[in-house]
C-alpha cells in the first residue's frame, strides 16, 4: 500500500511516495530532497503532528494577541486546542514568547504570545 504526501517542511512542496505494510505501518519512503521531508514521511503516517496558531482574547483590549503551540501537537488534538485558546484571555502586558497557556489539552505542550501587547 502507499499514500503520496506532499511535504510541508518547505516551499518546495516536494511529492514523497510512502510505502506501508499490510497493516499500515510505515516500510519506506521516497521523493524527499532533505532531513526534514524524511521524518516529515514518517510521522505522517504514524503520528502526525502540526503547530497550531490562533489569536487570543486580550482583558480590556480590542486587539487580539497571536499565539501558537511551541511545538507541534498530535494533529488529533488540534480543534480542542483551538477550544481551549479561544476560551483563554491573558492580560496585558503580554510579551513575544511569554507562555499563555501552560499545557494545552494535556499536550504538555505550551502555547506561547508571537506579539507584544504592552
Ligand atoms: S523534503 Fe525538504 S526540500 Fe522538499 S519540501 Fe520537504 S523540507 Fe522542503
Amino acid at each position: 500500500m502507499n499514500r503520496t504526501l506532499t511535504c510541508i517542511g518547505c516551499p518546495m512542496g516536494c511529492q514523497i511516495e510512502v510505502e506501508l505494510d499490510e497493516a499500515g505501518n510505515f516500510v519506506s519512503s521516497k521523493g524527499w530532497s532533505c532531513n526534514i521531508g524524511k521524518r516529515y514521511a514518517q510521522e505522517e503516517v504514524t503520528a502526525p503532528v502540526r503547530t497550531v496558531t490562533a489569536l487570543m482574547e486580550v482583558t480590556d483590549r480590542t486587539e487580539p494577541l497571536s499565539v501558537k503551540t511551541a511545538h507541534p501537537i498530535p494533529k488529533g488534538k488540534i480543534f480542542e486546542s483551538l477550544e481551549q485558546i479561544k476560551n483563554h484571555k491573558v492580560n496585558a502586558p503580554v510579551h513575544i514568547g511569554d507562555v499563555v497557556i501552560e499545557d494545552v489539552c494535556g499536550t504538555g505542550i505550551p502555547v506561547i504570545a508571537t506579539k507584544n501587547i504592552p
